[in-house]
């Protein structure tokens, strides 16, 4: 089910798209139709070291069946920051449009699904998360699973900020990772597949009006 898979890539094509709105709003460049798929495929520019994974497994996860998490090298915001600033200053065009889409896709990735992001990595390995619990997981998934009640208040509470250290990560994802997330988060509706699709759907709304 090709659907299945578009759902999770949404969030990262409305960031591909606001992105070359403000491109194009920056420098003037002519904008051309084949633009578009360009930024789509590059909102994912991060996430090339998940490829290894994906074309390994067909997939990719960090759950038990899979203890680690792809969101190596343009993940580390620190790394990204630089490589942004060279691609402004020596991209043209398509490199205003990369440093901004790449920002873009660390903000998506440090809420929702996933396990945050090493944010100030290479000083420290700790992971940060926005909106999320110790357990990472929605509170509708945790009592489905029967394990609300048992869970200690300091583990599932809802936090703005969470955050696990480099050490107790792969612990986490061995316990509270899920292999098939995206049926889990992405078939249903909750507030974070709605904010996700609402935003893809602002993104098309606002590319269309500004674009044709
Ligand atoms: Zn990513």
């Amino acid at each position: 089910m090709v659907m299945k898979y578009i759902l999770v890539l949404l969030a990262d094509w409305a960031n591909g798209l606001f992105a070359l709105v403000a491109a194009l709003y920056i420098t003037d460049e002519e904008w051309q139709w084949w633009f578009i798929p360009a930024a789509v495929v590059l909102s994912h520019l991060p996430d090339i070291d998940a490829l290894p994974e994906l074309l390994r497994r067909g997939r990719v996860s960090a759950s038990a069946e899979h203890v680690s998490d792809h969101r190596t090298l343009l993940h580390y915001p620190l790394l990204a920051i630089v490589v942004c600033v060279l691609f402004a200053l020596y991209g043209g065009f398509w490199g205003i449009l990369i440093a901004i889409v790449i920002p873009l896709h660390l903000l998506n990735d440090l809420y929702g699904t996933g396990w945050g992001l090493a944010l100030f990595w290479p000083f420290t390995s700790r992971h940060y998360k926005l909106c999320g619990r110790r357990v990472n997981r929605l509170k509708r998934i945790l009592i489905e699973d029967s394990d609300w009640q048992s869970l200690p208040e300091s583990e599932r509470r809802f936090r703005i900020i969470v955050s696990w250290s480099g050490n107790e990560i792969p612990a986490y994802i061995r316990r509270w990772g899920v292999d098939d997330w995206i049926a889990l988060w992405y078939l249903r509706l909750n507030w974070i597949s709605g904010v996700e699709y609402v935003l893809f759907f602002i993104a098309v709304f606002t590319a269309g009006v500004v674009l044709l």
